[in-house]
């Protein structure tokens, strides 16, 4: 949180706490939603990546993948360690563990992503991902490729995606680009492009691209910002530096920490000539104190 001097125009009168208008982009440039995808998908890219994390229906056997069963040891583990870190929710004993397994294999059998064929596992690690099975890891060496390479099973991958973090969005990603890729379907919207979004108008997306932050005016007058959000003036223009000193440190300087403490006129005075403070500073022999008051006092032994 900071505050900083400004030099704008005598006249300069942009209201007081509010956001400098040249900071804020414009809504003209708001582009309108595409009527044709969610998210800048292709109809075959949202299908699959809805497949992927069970938001459609899906079948193991789309993918040659195997159904999981309450006793497939992978299930069965994640079952007995949910039933131990929560026997008061779960209930204990066999019947517990079966039910809990039987839950979890009928989610994880809705989710391709626990069901990937050979063609995803394969576009995975040719794009640099399931690294546990193609490298080691150490803290002295790091991730190291194994040599020669190693390309693991399906079957593996899906085992693996049943513990720890899985997969992430990344590989999502990856498996439905590749998988369009294969069956010769754009992963993107042809509408958008991809944007997600289309133009309001003829033009619109590179004016906003070239749109620019523009500062305020300068002129010969002293102002107080704050640049804690995008910058707004909260001080009244003043002709001198004297005359804003003294206004911060008269009881109308309320903003932030100088509302508990009071600014000397000495302190504000070499504030403005410095320039710019951070909101609070802390140190060993002031303890926290506002950044007004901390750039006001040490810049005062060298001026
Ligand atoms: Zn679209």
């Amino acid at each position: 949180m900071s505050r900083e001097v400004r030099r704008v125009p005598t006249t300069f009168d942009w209201p007081i706490n509010e956001i400098w208008q040249g900071y804020l982009r414009p809504n003209k440039f708001d582009e309108d939603k595409c009527p044709d995808c969610k998210s800048g998908r292709s109809p075959q890219a949202q299908h699959l990546r809805d497949l992927w994390y069970g938001y459609l229906p899906f079948d193991p056997e789309s993918t040659g993948s195997t159904a999981l069963r309450h006793d497939t040891p992978a299930v069965r583990a994640f079952a007995e360690r949910n039933i131990g870190n929560a026997p008061d929710f779960y209930g204990t004993g066999e019947p517990a563990i079966v039910r809990e397994a039987r839950r979890l294999a009928e989610l994880w059998n809705g989710m391709c992503c626990h069901h990937l064929a050979q063609d995803d596992v394969d576009a995975l690690v040719a794009a640099g991902r399931l690294m546990d099975f193609t490298h080691t890891w150490s803290a002295e060496t790091r991730w190291q490729k194994i040599d020669p390479p190693v390309v693991p099973t399906a079957a593996q991958v899906n085992e693996w995606s049943l513990r720890g973090f899985g997969h992430d969005g990344i590989n999502a990603s990856i498996a439905v680009s590749a998988r369009c890729e294969r069956e010769g379907f754009a992963d993107t919207c042809s509408t958008c492009q991809g944007h997600g979004s289309v133009e309001a108008y003829p033009g619109q997306r590179a004016a906003a691209e070239a749109w620019e932050r523009t500062d305020p005016p300068t002129g010969d007058g002293w102002q107080l910002w704050e640049t804690v959000s995008e910058g707004s003036p909260i001080s009244p223009v003043f002709g001198t530096p004297e005359l804003l000193a003294g206004w911060m440190a008269s009881p109308a300087y309320t903003w932030g920490a100088s509302k508990h403490s009071q600014l000397s006129y000495e302190t504000a005075l070499r504030f403005v000539k410095a320039g710019w403070a951070p909101t609070a500073v802390a140190s060993a022999d002031t303890g926290l104190v506002s950044g007004v008051e901390y750039v006001g006092r040490h810049t005062g032994d060298e001026t």
